[in-house]
């Protein structure tokens, strides 16, 4: 309903309003509009009272009529009128959400806008509308200082930007082909051919947004770029999302989250490693950024461009069924730069010591004397997995978690990974005080220890969650790298992604086996991509002059295995062959859909109860239901965890039956804690 629409003296008028609370429904509120007064429309924000609170929800309706009773209507306290509605293609969009994640509206719609809009008490916007005004909308959108595209790049820039209505495409590129330039200039494109289009660029890790904000800013001088991720300070976040919300900010780069932004001219969307696990939210509403990416593109008819040197494996086989388009990048951009290298060390012959083989120490030596980095890689943060005793087989557990308790040396402390339980090292073992408690396996301190160790020159740098809790202290870490002053870097997944280090010729791998045998049928795709990515940080810039060849050693216990094979041959497109054909006789995603109910409570029977009942309560022909079983880690904070799969090979089928499942659950009384996940990723 247009906003000139205005109040007439005789009729009453609802608005129905979202509200971020799990009830799966939206409310009806009474409108007392003043005569002449604007009739609010769907998309503007309206303060209401809600039990005993006043709350900020959503209008996604005007009504003259209600099925509420009159004595229990309430009235619309205020209309926020300060900011221009959200239009009707987000609102769809958070409606897309809800009913295909099975969450309340409100509760995907709300929480994603800035706190000040939603504040109680009316913040004026005034100072950040100025704030925004001052940028001058730029009309040169051509990159400035942009390399020569190489033959294939210009090609897929040429082809992304030239895409008119919904274009899915794989960008599929090798490590450093030079992804990020093609985005840029496919950008520039649309953005020259749109006089006022946005484009959307989503990176999976926040640490990743600096490198690529510095590329947009130096490339698209004058163009306003608008940041958006969890990491921003209230004021800042305002800032941008009314950038984006208003049209101003042409080009928005963000985390998962920007998926959910508002952008009234969205022309274009890019989202770099598209494989990249942090897509997916992993709690409250368990969305995939990339999955409602696509749709995004497709409801607004727009081209979308999924980047990747490891493409997930639903995105490929879109690719092998023809619903998404391929361009490929085979060789890497840089003057004279390949792929490095990849050799495995077989740790039967070559022994660790102290976690290190003498083929990756003497790898390390080539690179110190020669002024280039290296890095280390191990998925594992803190000093050691677990303290133990070797007298009397004491093991340091979690006393509230199904799991140990982590050693960090350097903080001097335990630490519990899954509930944050922090205790200081025990002096002796608490059963048979042994003083003599002993470290088993190894983290990244561990190995920074080694080092030290071993190259008492050197500098070492380690990035992990631990050494970066400081705001900016992650950014300031990696800036370092880059401006020369670190010659090893030992991180965990940190490190692996995105970075363009370009003085690094050696990477190593230290225990990626663990990942060969997991029960998750995920790891080895996980496990390859982690691989090719981290060794995707080597030899990025092409050979310096008596300087080495780039190098990743794999230190491993079973060398013969095939996944090292195809990491070594860089053969994406055989593993990924190989990998469909098992998931389809599997059985599982992407040739299954599924659907994950967990459950938990106090005693893991309450939990499993819950399930058992949940496994019945539904008719579901077409669809299977597995049996409920305790989680991995079944115990988390002294509350047990309990999950049931459900799958299907129709889509639609699981969302009915999703749909009709879900009510039936939200009116089963349980002292249970559930929640659903579609598409879990995790199970
Ligand atoms: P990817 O994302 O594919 O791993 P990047 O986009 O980070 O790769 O590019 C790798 C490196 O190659 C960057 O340093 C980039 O500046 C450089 N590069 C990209 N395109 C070209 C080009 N056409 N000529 C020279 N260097 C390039
Ligand atoms: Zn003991
Ligand atoms: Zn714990």
């Amino acid at each position: 309903m247009p906003t000139s629409i205005q109040q007439d003296n005789v009729t009453q008028l609802y608005l129905k309003i979202a509200l971020d609370t799990p009830l799966d429904t939206c409310f009806d509120y009474r409108w007392n509009g003043a005569p002449g007064d604007a009739v609010p429309e769907p998309g503007q924000l309206a303060l209401v009272p809600f039990g005993r609170r006043e709350v900020v929800g959503l209008v996604v309706g005007v009504s003259d009529s209600t099925e509420v009773p009159a004595d229990k209507l309430k009235d619309v306290l205020a209309v926020r009128t300060q900011l221009a509605p959200l239009i009707p293609e987000w609102l769809a969009l958070c409606g897309f959400a809800a009913e295909y994640y099975q969450r309340p509206l409100g509760e995907v719609a709300v929480p994603g806008l800035p706190k000040n809009l939603r504040a109680e008490k009316p913040v004026s916007l005034e100072r950040a509308l100025k704030k925004i005004a001052k940028f001058a909308l730029a009309h040169d959108p051509k990159p400035a200082n942009a390399p020569v595209l190489n033959p294939a790049q210009q090609q897929a820039a040429d082809a992304i930007a030239a895409a008119e209505g919904f274009a899915p495409t794989l960008l599929y590129g090798v490590t450093g082909s030079g992804k990020t330039e093609v985005y840029l200039q496919a950008a520039a494109q649309v953005l020259a051919r749109h006089a006022d289009a946005q484009v959307l660029i989503l990176v999976p890790e926040i640490n990743l947004t600096p490198q690529v904000e510095a590329n947009v800013c130096a490339r698209f001088p004058g163009v306003r770029l608008a940041t958006l991720h969890s990491g921003l300070a209230e004021g800042e976040r305002l800032l941008n999302w009314l950038s984006a919300h208003l049209g101003h900010a042409r080009i928005v780069l963000g985390t998962r989250l920007a998926i959910l932004a508002s952008l009234p001219r969205l022309r274009l969307i890019i989202i770099d490693e598209e494989h990249d696990p942090s897509y997916k939210q992993q709690e409250g509403l368990r969305y995939s950024a990339r999955d409602l990416a696509v749709w995004r593109a497709r409801q607004l008819q727009i081209p979308i461009v999924l980047g990747s040197a490891t493409p997930s494996l639903e995105t490929w086989q879109h690719v092998q069924s023809g619903r998404y388009r391929k361009l490929e990048l085979r060789e890497r951009a840089s003057k004279d730069a390949v792929l490095p290298k990849v050799r495995l060390v077989d740790m039967e012959r070559d022994k660790p010591g102290e976690g290190l083989t003498s083929s990756l120490v003497s790898a390390i030596k080539r690179r110190l004397d020669c002024g280039e980095q290296s890095l280390l890689f191990l998925n594992r943060r803190g000093y050691a997995p677990v303290l133990a005793c070797d007298a009397c087989g004491w093991i340091g557990n979690c006393p509230r978690c199904t799991a140990f308790m982590v050693l960090h040396r350097p903080e001097h402390r335990l630490r519990c990974h899954h509930c944050s339980l922090e205790m200081r090292i025990p002096k002796s073992c608490p059963t048979c005080g042994n003083v003599d408690l002993q470290p088993l396996g190894r983290g990244t301190q561990r190995i920074e220890e080694s080092l030290q160790l071993v190259f008492p020159q050197a500098r070492i740098l380690r990035i992990d969650a631990d050494s970066t809790r400081l705001k900016g202290s992650a950014q300031s870490a990696f800036d370092s790298v880059h401006r020369g002053e670190v010659d090893i870097l030992v991180g965990t997944q940190m490190v692996a992604k995105g970075h363009d280090f370009r003085n690094l010729t050696l990477v190593g791998v230290l225990n990626p086996d663990t990942a060969l045998f997991s029960h998750d049928y995920r790891a080895s795709e996980r496990l390859f991509a982690q691989l090719m990515q981290v060794a995707g940080r080597a030899g990025r810039a092409g050979q310096k002059e008596g300087g080495n060849a780039s190098e990743v050693l794999i230190q491993t216990r079973y060398p013969t295995h095939p996944l090292y094979g195809a990491v070594m041959a860089h053969d994406y497109d055989r593993f990924a062959a190989d990998l469909l054909e098992e998931r389809k006789q599997a059985g599982v995603p992407p040739f299954m859909y599924q659907a994950l109910l967990r459950a938990e409570a106090r005693e893991l029977d309450t939990a499993i109860a819950f399930l058992q009942h949940a496994a019945h309560c539904v008719e579901h022909p077409g669809i299977t239901i597995n049996d409920p079983i305790p989680m991995t880690v079944t115990r988390v904070a002294n509350v047990e965890r309990a999950q049931l799969l459900v799958e299907s090979p129709s889509r639609p089928a699981l969302q009915s039956f999703l749909k009709l499942w879900m009510e039936t659950l939200r009116a089963t009384r349980t002292r249970a804690k559930w929640s659903l996940e579609v598409d879990p990723v995790d199970i």
